[in-house]
């Protein structure tokens, strides 16, 4: 087996209907993985599908509310029924909610850290018996450039992906001799309907971006791929813990 070949793999792409989780799975499907699209809007996860049937993969769609046990275990078991294995976890369904600190009321707290952390801990904890007994898997978590800076209108968000940078090691850890990596990715800004959302709400921000990002432009779901790849590969077996960014060269400069 090639070091990026997935052929014979199962991954479960949270939030895989839109977005970065559409362009991760798009670049899983083409390294021969089989996919399990889990997000809430059925409508949008049946596109995703037929569109990752259209690539050759074998691909299906479950409901799924990541800030619900119950559902995420539900999304694990649908998943086992069907392909009767899973290798891949990819944690990308999160939302934001763009107040300052003083304005953001704990309901809204609850809900930006339930979807973005908690949601991961409980994906992780309900796979984490499926890939030690079949000895291995591959866990990916997104965070964010809020993983390492901080944003006056993004207290909850921020503090969920600096979050996720840590649970990511701590599972790192404590799984490493299940076989089980679990890494995570920081994206730049990427265009999407989140960040299209935050273009209107944030002002100038579509002009920050692009002064600050080297490579003079927004990322796209499909410059998601390539790290999805390796990071779900055996070309990773080594790599554990870490917090990658894809992110033009963002973080590199002030
Ligand atoms: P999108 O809004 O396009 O995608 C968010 C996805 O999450 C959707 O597929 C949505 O599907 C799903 N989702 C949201 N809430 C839930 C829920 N409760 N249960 C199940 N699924 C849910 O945004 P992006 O693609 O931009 O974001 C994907 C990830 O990347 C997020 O974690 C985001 O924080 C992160 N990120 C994005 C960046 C960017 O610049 N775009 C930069 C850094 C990180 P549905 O509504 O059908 O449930």
């Amino acid at each position: 087996m090639g070091a990026f070949d997935l052929k014979g793999r199962v991954a479960v792409v949270t939030g895989g209907n839109g977005g970065i989780g559409l362009g991760m799975a798009r670049g899983l499907a083409d390294a021969g993985a089989a996919l399990v699209v889990a997000a809430r809007n059925r409508d949008k996860s049946a596109r995703a599908v037929a569109e990752l049937k259209a690539l050759g993969a074998d691909a299906e769609s479950v409901t799924v509310d990541v800030t619900e046990e119950a559902s995420v275990e539900a999304m694990v078991k649908e998943t086992m029924t069907r392909f009767g294995r899973l290798d891949i976890l990819v944690n990308n369904a999160g939302t934001n909610i763009r107040k300052p600190p003083h304005e953001l009321s704990l309901d809204e707290w609850r809900q930006v850290l339930d979807t973005n952390l908690t949601s991961a801990f409980m994906a992780s904890h309900a796979v984490h018996p499926v890939m030690k007994r079949q000895g291995g898997g591959k866990i990916i978590n997104i965070g964010s450039m809020m993983s390492l800076f901080g944003a006056s209108f993004a207290p909850a968000y921020a503090a969920s992906k600096g979050g996720i940078v840590q649970f990511t090691k701590a599972c790192a850890a404590a799984w490493a001799l299940d076989n089980i990596q679990v890494n995570a990715v920081l994206p730049g800004w990427i265009d999407t309907e989140l960040t299209q959302r935050a273009r209107r709400e944030v002002e100038g921000l579509h002009d920050n971006v692009l002064r600050r990002t080297p490579a003079k432009r927004w990322g796209t779901g499909a410059d998601m791929a390539g790290v999805a790849v390796f990071l779900a590969s055996p070309a990773s077996d080594f790599v554990t813990g870490s917090a990658i960014p894809v992110d033009g060269g963002y973080s590199i400069q002030g």
